[in-house]
């Protein structure tokens, strides 16, 4: 498993979400942390990743290839996810 920064989540974030997040600010839920989705700690393997907060480890963040082809994405971790509408 790969440990690699949030901006390791920017080409899977538009294939699942037809955008790049990585720059958008979060807010972690469990100790309130606020920084780009960029700053997060990534876990990664050949299955998905997982997003973890810097400041407190808690996940924010699980993106999943499932073996059908769909994605999941899950956000058990983020309070907020800034969603910028000028892109
Ligand atoms: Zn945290």
């Amino acid at each position: 498993m790969a440990l690699l920064d949030g901006n390791a989540l920017a080409g899977p974030l538009v294939e699942l979400l037809g955008w790049d997040a990585t720059a958008s600010i979060i807010r972690c839920t469990h100790c309130g942390a606020r920084g780009a989705l960029a700053s997060v700690v990534v876990y990664a393997s050949p299955m998905g990743s997982v997003a973890r907060c810097a400041g407190c480890d808690a996940v924010l963040l699980t993106l999943v290839d499932a073996p059908d082809g769909r994605g999941w994405v899950g956000m058990p971790g983020l309070d907020a996810l800034e969603v910028r509408r000028d892109r």
